[in-house]
């Protein structure tokens, strides 16, 4: 792909929107707060940063190595959708990270201990702490300048190395700080019970009943049985066709008594990995994979959570956290595309007869490489399945990656900035669906179009099969789903 590079300075060329124009509004992102207890001084604080950035010199090899190598060649703000939607120093790729990487020179090498100021703005006062909040939080850690970089650096590391001390000082924006705490409470984002989550499976049973006249089970808290599917919550509370779509496949594939959900653990999102806390990651994802080996299962099917799916499968069961595991790592496209492929399930395209496209959330596509899967579900179950451009591994952020999704308190900001060329990118296509296999994507999108009143729907990938499945010979019997 050619690519045009300019300087750190220089702005990149923007695509033409044959729309009207955007709001050029300054985005409102999140500021910091204090934190609760005993005030911390400036003093403290800048101490505490300080032997963090100490800390990256014994750390992984990867993160020294981008403190060290950028050739601040700007690739990576011509791919960048933030700064796309808004080409200003504060939202450079390159100027955000170099605001660890000054200080990783400053304290970390011995040119830096010599030449001291020389490296530039040292300085680690209150307003440089609450600025640091507000750019890391404006990076929505997609991994796109990854790919570009003629180095190879992958400034969302460097952002999540931010976001890791800004926790560190208890500055991480109330908005994601309350979703962790939730998580940790109670197993689930949304922090819903198990009472709560089986009456809404009941409720999904029952629409399944009206649709195909038959009876289709979600089992939960099964014991022993093969399959453990773990869904973003949203796909059980919030968005529930996927998880029905889920439903019908094991259904027709004469599975119903071989898999299972956890009326305790039903929510593979894990923000821990947006704050960079990794002790919250992993005690978030402890839960789980006690669950798994509790209900003694042969696989944990992950649902359509990008995120949850990278965390487990190229994170936690390579670096091996818990050891060796007694289950394997599936995704859920994965084993319905693979059922696609040997003939098992039959589809009525004509009940998605409206042209869909497909976003690739990011962390599917560029951090796990499934992107086959999903577009053989949707040409399976659509009639007019259409590609938006670039896609897969150079496909654009939806905007709300790295959490930001969930902060409401920058809703703007996703709307009118990073959100902007996701919006341009499916306005190409002329779709009047989105599919896409994520909670935060779904949400971001849903709010996107929303909000410049484009009449395109929203949804999961197993939604589109879920409409057009046929079981028993005929599809659901459903005609409106909005
Ligand atoms: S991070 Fe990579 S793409 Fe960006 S300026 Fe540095 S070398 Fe260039
Ligand atoms: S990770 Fe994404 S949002 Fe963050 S700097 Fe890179 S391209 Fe921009």
């Amino acid at each position: 792909m050619s690519q045009t590079k300019v300087g750190v300075s220089e702005v990149p060329h923007r695509q033409n929107d044959a729309r009207p124009a955007l709001s050029s509004k300054q985005p409102a992102v999140a500021a910091a707060k204090p934190p609760a207890g005993p005030a911390a001084t400036d003093r403290d604080r800048g101490k505490e940063v300080i032997e963090a950035i100490q800390a990256i010199r014994g750390g992984p090899r990867v993160l020294r190595l981008y403190m060290e190598m950028c050739a601040r060649c700007g690739t990576c703000a011509t791919q960048c959708p933030v700064y796309f939607g808004k080409p200003e120093a504060g939202y450079n790729p390159v100027l955000r990270s170099d605001l660890i990487r000054r200080l990783y020179r400053r304290y970390s090498t011995p040119a830096g201990k010599l030449l001291g100021s020389l490296n530039g703005d040292c300085r680690l006062d209150a307003g440089i702490l609450s600025e640091w909040v507000e750019s890391f939080y404006s990076c929505t850690g997609c991994r796109r300048c990854a790919t570009f970089c003629p180095m190879g650096i992958d400034n969302s590391v460097i952002t999540r190395k931010g976001r890791g001390i800004v926790d560190k000082l208890g500055l991480t924006p109330e908005t994601m700080k309350k979703v962790v705490q939730i998580s940790l409470q109670t197993g689930n984002t949304d922090g819903a019970s198990p009472e709560a989550f089986r009456a809404a499976i009941q409720f999904l049973e029952e629409e399944m009943r009206e649709e195909h006249g038959v009876d289709i089970r979600i089992p939960v808290d099964v014991q022993g049985a093969d399959y453990f599917y773990i869904p973003p919550s949203g796909d059980v509370l919030v968005n529930p066709e996927a998880t029905m779509g889920v439903a019908k496949v094991f259904h027709v594939l004469g599975m119903a008594d071989r898999w299972t959900m956890s009326s305790k653990c039903f929510d593979g999102a894990n923000y821990g990995l947006f704050t960079g806390n990794d002790a919250d990651m992993k005690a978030d994802n402890k839960a789980y994979v006690e669950e798994a080996k509790r209900l003694g299962s042969r696989v944990m099917l992950m649902g359509e959570c990008g995120h949850a799916y990278r965390i487990m499968k190229m994170m936690m069961e390579p670096q091996k956290w818990w050891g060796d595991l007694p289950f394997k790592i599936v995704n859920c496209m994965e084993f319905t595309a693979h059922q696609i492929r040997s003939g098992k399930l039959q589809f009525d395209k004509s009940k998605n007869h409206r042209p869909v496209t497909y976003h690739d959330p990011c962390n599917f596509s560029r951090s796990c490489g499934i992107t086959d899967e999903p577009r053989l579900i949707l040409e399976a179950s659509c009639q007019d399945f259409r590609e938006m451009y670039p896609n897969r591994a150079m496909n654009w952020c939806c905007g709300g990656g790295g959490g930001l999704s969930a902060m409401d308190d920058i809703q703007q900001f996703r709307m009118e900035v990073s959100g902007r060329k996701k919006l341009a990118q499916v306005r190409e296509t002329g779709a009047k669906y989105v599919a896409t296999a994520c909670s935060n994507c779904k949400r971001q999108l849903g709010q996107l179009m929303e909000h410049y009143k484009d009449e395109v729907g929203v949804g999961g990938v197993h939604d589109m099969l879920s409409r057009a499945i046929l079981i028993n010979g005929r599809a659901a019997d459903r005609t409106s789903y909005e």
